[in-house]
C-alpha cells in the first residue's frame, strides 16, 4: 500500500493551502490515518462498491486483438463497466463513507471529462447532501451530457470562465469555495492530486481495482500479468491499477499520458516523460508542471477532457523518477486508430481517456511474447464521448462512406444502362 511521511512522496506532494484549510485537512487525514488500518472499514466500503456500483468489475480477454497484433496476450479491466461507467465512483464511495463520519451536509467537487462531477452528483443525491460541481466551461462544452445529467440528479454546475476554462481552473474555484465553507462543507477531489491527504487517500480507495486484478488474474491467467498499463491524467486509475502490484518487480507498469497533436507548448499533456514539465508548487501540492520559466502554469490540450490537465498525482511523479513506472504517450491521432480498433475487433465501446492506454498497451503488447499477459485498465466507457469520436473520425469514415455511395450510383447507372425500359432509365430522363 502506499503511505507517506506527512503527505510527502520523494520531493512531490505536501500541502500548500490557506492557514483556513488546515484544520478541514488534518481532521480528514487523522480520520484516514485511523481507517487505513481498520479491516472493517475496508469491508464496509466493498461492500457499498458492489450494491451500488456492480464490483467486481471483469478481467476480459481480447482474444481477436491479441491475435491481430501478434503479441502477447491482451486483458482489460472493465473499470467502463462501474455504475456512471468509470473508475471515479471508486473514490466517491469512498469518501462518501467519510462525509458520512464526519456529518457534513454538503460537498463540492471539480470535474473535467465531467465523470467525476456526475459520480459525485450521484452519491449527493443517494445520500440526500447538496452538491456543487465547479467544471471550466470548455469541458462544459465538450461534456454536456454529463452536464445535462449532474443537472437532473439535482447538481448545481458552476461553469469557470476563467484561464483555460478546463479541469486546473475547476480545481483552484472549488478550492477557493471550499475555503469559505469549510465548517460544513466537504471538498470530494476527484483524482490522486492535491493537498495532503488526498493523494494518498483517492489512491487508497482506487487500490480495489489492483485488489481484484490480482485475485482474477491468479484465477484467470494463473500467474501475475507480466505488464499492467492505464492511462494518465491526474493519475488516480493509474495509481488504482498499480498499486498492488508495486513490490512485484517481474510486473511491468506502464502509464500513457496526453500527447495531443505534437509535444509544442499548449497542444499536449505530457508531464511525466521527456522534459516538458518541471517541478512546481501549484493548485495546494507539489508536482511536475507544464509551466513557462517563470512558473505560470501553461496551457494544455487532450482529445480526452478527463486527460486535460497540467499536474499530475505528486505519488506517480516520484514512481516515476524512481524508475518504478515508465512513462509514455499517445497522440490524438494514434488514440482514434486504438480507439476504433477496440471496437471493430472486440465490440467494446472505450471513453477517449481509456483509449490513451489502449493505444499505449497495443504497442507494448506488439514487442511482447505470445506466452506473456498485458491488463490494460479500461478506466470508462465512451457514451459521454459521442460527439468527439464523431468529430475525430474524420474525414476518412466521410470520404470511405462517398467513395461507396459513388460506387453504388455508378453500378446503378450501369444497370439502367443495360435496361432501357426499367424505371431508372424513366426517373434519370424525367
Ligand atoms: C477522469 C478520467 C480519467 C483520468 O483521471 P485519472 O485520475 O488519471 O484516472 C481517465 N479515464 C476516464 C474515463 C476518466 O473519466
Amino acid at each position: 500500500m502506499i503511505s507517506s511521511e506527512q503527505g510527502l512522496f520523494g520531493e512531490f506532494g505536501g500541502r500548500y493551502v490557506p492557514e483556513i484549510l488546515r484544520p478541514a485537512l488534518c481532521q480528514l487525514e487523522d480520520m484516514y490515518q485511523q481507517l487505513r488500518s481498520d479491516e472493517t472499514f475496508w469491508q464496509e466500503y466493498l461492500q457499498l462498491t458492489q450494491e451500488f456500483s456492480g464490483r467486481p468489475t471483469p478481467l476480459t480477454a481480447l482474444p481477436r486483438l491479441s491475435e491481430l497484433l501478434g503479441g502477447a496476450k491482451i486483458w482489460l479491466k472493465r473499470e467502463d463497466l462501474n455504475h456512471s461507467g468509470a473508475h471515479k465512483i471508486n473514490n466517491v464511495l469512498g469518501q462518501a463513507l467519510l462525509v458520512k463520519r464526519m456529518g457534513k451536509q454538503r460537498i463540492i467537487a471539480e470535474t473535467g471529462a465531467g465523470q467525476h462531477g456526475l459520480a459525485t452528483a450521484i452519491i449527493a443525491a443517494r445520500m440526500g447532501l447538496q452538491a456543487t460541481i465547479y467544471m471550466g466551461s470548455e469541458d462544459v462544452e465538450r461534456q454536456y451530457s454529463n452536464v445535462f445529467w449532474m443537472r437532473q440528479l439535482g447538481a448545481e454546475v458552476v461553469p469557470v470562465n476563467h484561464g483555460s476554462c478546463t479541469l486546473k481552473d475547476a480545481l483552484d474555484e472549488a478550492l477557493r469555495d471550499w475555503a469559505a465553507s469549510v465548517d460544513d462543507t466537504h471538498y470530494v477531489l476527484g483524482t490522486a492530486c492535491g493537498p495532503a491527504p488526498f493523494p494518498e487517500l483517492v489512491t487508497y480507495f482506487q487500490r480495489v481495482i489492483s485488489q481484484e486484478i490480482r485475485a482474477q488474474a491468479k484465477h484467470q491467467i494463473g500467474a501475475l500479468p507480466n505488464a499492467v498499463v492505464a492511462c494518465v491524467g491526474g493519475g488516480s486509475n493509474a495509481l488504482g491499477a498499480f498499486c498492488d502490484f508495486l513490490d512485484e518487480p517481474s510486473v511491468r507498469l506502464l502509464g500513457v499520458e496526453a500527447g495531443g497533436r505534437s509535444q509544442q507548448p499548449g497542444q499536449h499533456s505530457i508531464r511525466l516523460h521527456g522534459d516538458l514539465a518541471s517541478p512546481g508548487i501549484a493548485q495546494g501540492y507539489k508536482t511536475l508542471f507544464l509551466q513557462n520559466r517563470n512558473g505560470q502554469l501553461g496551457e494544455t490540450h487532450s482529445i480526452a477532457a478527463g486527460l486535460d490537465y497540467v499536474g499530475v498525482s505528486p505519488v506517480l511523479a516520484d514512481l516515476v523518477a524512481r524508475g518504478r513506472v515508465d512513462a509514455t504517450s499517445a497522440t490524438d491521432a494514434e488514440v482514434t486508430h486504438a480507439f476504433q480498433l477496440l471496437m471493430r475487433y472486440e465490440g467494446i465501446i472505450p471513453a477517449l481517456e481509456s483509449s490513451h492506454a489502449l493505444a499505449g498497451g497495443f504497442a507494448l503488447a506488439k514487442e511482447m511474447q505470445p506466452q506473456e499477459h498485458v491488463v490494460i485498465n479500461l478506466s470508462g466507457r465512451g457514451d459521454k464521448d459521442i460527439f468527439n469520436i464523431a468529430q475525430a473520425l474524420p474525414q476518412q469514415e466521410w470520404l470511405d462512406f462517398l467513395e461507396r455511395e459513388v460506387a453504388r450510383t455508378e453500378q446503378r447507372l450501369k444497370e439502367s444502362a443495360q435496361c432501357p425500359n426499367g424505371e431508372e432509365q424513366y426517373v434519370s430522363n424525367g
